[in-house]
């Protein structure tokens, strides 16, 4: 596949393939807003192809005869290329989504680590022999891959995305057809030619480009499918739950959030501050858990806000393929309207911004969608822009008195992905980890992954874990056996 205004095709049954309705659609650098290539426009009729692709390939073929040691082979084969051409699919995701050359090769080095990590599960799927009261008979449970499976998927984040709905999919024997987001469909293109090149059969891993509302909604709605996976926002993800009840398929969501990061005085307020900024800025804040709530305990509130604009404002902002730069672009025009629409609400219920605030213009950032980083005090919990996913640089701090009302006050959201707690006190650890509504709670760190580290969100965040052996584990139904031995 070259990069350039070529024409990316659909990737059904191990072929690349025009879409039945022959049309295409741009994809750009939100950097300098040129066009890097052409994307089939998949439609329900290229669903269909793909999803009955992958039933063919989950039911007959070489696929299901894999035993757990090869897909672990697989995998790791899988792993290796990867690696081996890290720098172009860095590239490819800093070119089609904006961020940083430096995360992007890093968020490669992290991907293969995970290949690996569900090579290791394939290999360790185990069921039990239980004890029915009647001793004559004998009771086994035995677990098997939950069959044809459906991702969508978003732009912040495509390889990485791909990677995760893959990985889990190989290690227990199920086939997929995934639908990236219509801003970033480049490397999961890419991806699939790499699964065939490391022996995936044709048909286990299909790619359906295009638009959400005609083959994401055509995907979700699928009686072919099995299961779907989809990360993305939450009215979105109610559109799928919607869908996908026509043959009640398990689904599993990964929905966002509006994650508290909560700094007590008597955390290590240097590293507190420092993180603060990565966890609200990082990937220019288009992170799921990205800890855009920032409470700060009353008596330091003013100070620490003020030191995290301040390191905030040394962030270099540019494109995302200079290896200096530390933010890169909004994803497209879209997006960046939404961010300055959330701004301009912020800015006329009261709130101020201390550093950013505007989007940025002039000689380096040219027609780049380039927003900075964007601290907000004076911002009060019911404001839109403290409620609301922005999916932008924007961080309100806000102050607090007392342990009880932060933790309450954080809890009142409808999101419940990710939270932050900066403390010396072990005991004030224990009790917030516990006391926050959230699937992940870091304490004196922000924003970990780690393959083996189950994540995931509780309420409006979504349902399901990824990573860790629950990830895969949700890819396989439970069988029970009865043998009556009397007989
Ligand atoms: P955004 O609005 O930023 O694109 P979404 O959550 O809507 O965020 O998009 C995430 C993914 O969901 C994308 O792949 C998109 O194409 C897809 N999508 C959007 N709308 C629908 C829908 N109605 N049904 C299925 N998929 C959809």
């Amino acid at each position: 596949m070259s990069v350039g205004p070529g024409l990316e095709h659909l990737l059904i049954d191990g072929r690349r393939v025009e879409a039945s309705g022959g049309e295409t659609f741009e994809t750009v650098n939100p950097a300098d807003g040129t066009v890097l290539a052409r994307i089939a426009r998949g439609t329900a009729g290229d669903v269909d192809h793909a999803v009955a692709a992958a039933r063919r390939a989950f039911e007959q073929g070489a696929w299901p005869r894999f035993s757990p040691a090869d897909r672990q082979m697989l995998l790791l084969r899988l792993a290796a290329l990867l690696e081996r051409d890290a720098e172009e699919f860095a590239r490819l995701d800093t070119m089609e989504m904006g961020s940083p050359i430096r995360h992007t090769r890093g968020s490669v080095v992290l991907l293969v680590d995970l290949l690996r990590y569900f090579a290791g599960i394939a290999r360790s799927i185990e069921g039990t022999t239980n004890a029915p009261s009647d001793p004559a008979l004998f009771a086994c449970t035995v677990k098997e891959p939950v069959g044809v499976c459906g991702a969508i998927i978003p732009w912040n984040g495509p390889l990485w995305a791909s990677v995760l709905k893959l990985g889990p999919v190989l290690a227990s024997g199920c086939t997929l057809v995934l639908k990236p987001a219509e801003d970033a469909s480049l490397a999961p293109l890419r991806l699939a030619e790499l699964a065939l090149e490391a022996g995936v059969p044709p048909g286990v891993f299909n790619v359906v480009t295009g638009f959400g509302t005609e083959a994401g909604a055509a995907l979700a709605a699928h009686p072919g499918l099995d299961k779907i996976a989809f990360t993305g926002s939450v009215e979105t993800g109610r559109a799928i739950v919607r869908a996908s009840a026509g043959n009640l398929k398990r689904l599993s969501l990964e929905l966002g959030g509006k994650s508290p990061n909560i700094v007590f005085a008597d955390a290590d307020l240097e590293a507190a501050a420092r993180a603060a900024v990565g966890a609200a800025f990082a990937n220019s804040g288009q992170v799921c858990s990205a800890g855009t709530r920032l409470f700060v305990e009353r008596a330091i509130h003013r100070e620490f806000a003020e030191e995290v604009a301040r390191i905030a404002a040394r962030l270099r902002i540019g494109n995302g393929l200079d290896p200096e730069t530390d933010l890169g672009p909004l994803v497209s025009a879209r997006q960046l309207a939404r961010v300055r629409g959330h701004m301009d609400d912020a800015l006329s219920t009261g709130a101020r911004a201390i550093s950013g605030g505007a989007r940025l213009t002039g000689e380096c950032h040219g027609e780049g969608f380039f927003f900075p980083p964007t601290v907000l005090i004076d911002a009060r919990d019911d404001m839109r822009a403290v409620r609301e996913e922005i999916f932008g640089p924007i961080l309100a701090t806000l102050p607090f008195d007392a342990e009880e009302e932060v933790i309450a006050r954080a809890n009142a959201t409808e999101f419940g992905l990710g939270a932050g707690v900066w403390t010396g006190s072990v005991g004030r650890a224990h009790r917030l980890s516990r006391g926050l509504k959230a699937g992940s709670v870091w304490v004196n760190c922000y924003n970990r992954i780690d393959p083996a580290v189950p994540s995931g969100g509780v309420k409006a965040s979504g349902q399901g874990r990824e990573y860790g052996r629950q990830h895969v584990e949700e890819h396989f139904q439970l069988k029970s056996i009865w043998i009556d031995t009397a007989v």
